[in-house]
């Protein structure tokens, strides 16, 4: 572990890595990674890399767990034995298994559990690379595989951690300042500022305590922004696709009716009393309309296509029993 560094802030008002107090680790996120999962998000954030998998709503094994009038929602964290400097023993420790209970409570009041009486929803949060802020990293990933499973909630939550250092409140703590600083204060909040997570490790005054609230605030807008992004870029895709399917069917009918349009037009034009002159001209046509319904079968076999490689099938089978309970 690295010494403790002299000053955290510069004279310029930058931090250890660059950042201002009020500026958030470069954060990207994509979702749907996972095919056997219901919804998916690889995230990263600064040093930290995470995967969130979603199964469910499913019904919930045993029955006697079930909850007669709402989904039970369950979340694993867990920190890959690789993902810090020195190995991680594997398996649950007190650490994640109170993170685990923390950031499923930062769900409940979000997710619309009523709809699924009976019904679980397993969150999984796998800490690939910690570098702090692994727990608001989790909740930030696990909201998107949420929303990417389709289940109802009142809107995304989102995470970030406020810190103390050098006397001064800083956004999203890095590790140095994790290690070393005089507060960390994670939080989770909706859309509308509700708060569903708040811990404190540290001292503050009520009057920096009310300013960290602001600017954590300040920090999950910022994170709701780059969420909405990647929810619209992937819907954007899937309308591209429904879009070029409707446009290749308007063409599949035209072509067919223009087709028997023009057969029609054929077989009036022909002199009807010409018994061997109608024989010619239906012996052309068959071999015509063979042509044309042929496109119009190579056509519809790359719609198929498209659909088989752009919108994979939801495999229910694949996904794997887990009844443990975690939190
Ligand atoms: P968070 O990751 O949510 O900030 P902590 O404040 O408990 O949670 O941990 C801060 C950082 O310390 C983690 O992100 C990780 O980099 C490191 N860390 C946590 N637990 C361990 C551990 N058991 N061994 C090594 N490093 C750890």
């Amino acid at each position: 572990m690295s010494d403790k560094p002299e000053k955290f802030i510069d004279e310029k008002g930058l931090r250890l890595d660059g950042r201002r107090v009020n500026e958030i680790r470069p954060m990207k996120m994509e979702i749907g990674v996972l095919s056997r999962a219901d919804g998916s998000c690889y995230l990263e954030w600064g040093k930290n890399k995470v995967l969130a998998a979603v199964y469910g709503p499913r019904e919930l094994h045993p029955r006697r767990l079930q909850k007669a009038d709402s989904a039970l929602i369950r979340y694993r964290y867990n920190m890959a034995a690789f993902s810090v400097e020195d190995r991680i023993r594997p398996g649950p420790s007190r650490r994640s298994i109170e993170i685990s209970k923390v950031s499923r409570e930062a769900f409940e009041p979000v997710v619309l559990t009523h709809l699924y009486p009976g019904a679980v929803i397993d969150v999984f949060a796998e800490v690939l690379q910690a570098d702090a802020g692994t727990r608001t990293a989790a909740i930030n990933a696990a909201s998107m595989a949420l929303a990417d499973a389709g289940i109802p909630m009142k809107g995304l939550v989102s995470a970030c951690a406020v810190g103390k250092v050098d006397g001064q409140l800083v956004l999203d703590l890095n590790k140095p300042e994790d290690n070393y600083g005089d507060a960390d204060i994670p939080m989770a909040m909706t859309s509308e500022g509700e708060i569903t997570l708040l811990q404190m490790d540290g001292d503050v005054t009520q009057e920096e305590f009310k300013q960290a609230v602001e600017l954590c605030k300040e920090g999950c807008r910022q994170i709701l922004e780059i969420q909405k992004e990647t929810l619209k870029n992937k819907f954007t895709k899937l309308e591209e696709v429904e879009v070029s399917d409707e446009e290749e069917d308007v063409d599949v009918s035209a072509l067919v009716e223009s087709t028997l349009d023009s057969l029609e037009e054929d077989e009036t034009s022909e002199d009807v009393e010409d018994i061997e002159e109608e024989m010619e001209v239906e012996d052309l046509e068959d071999v015509e309309a063979e042509d044309e319904v042929e496109s119009v079968e190579d056509q519809e076999d790359s719609f198929r296509d498209v659909d088989e490689v752009e919108i994979p099938e939801n495999n229910d089978e694949d996904v794997p029993e887990d009844d443990e309970e975690t939190a």
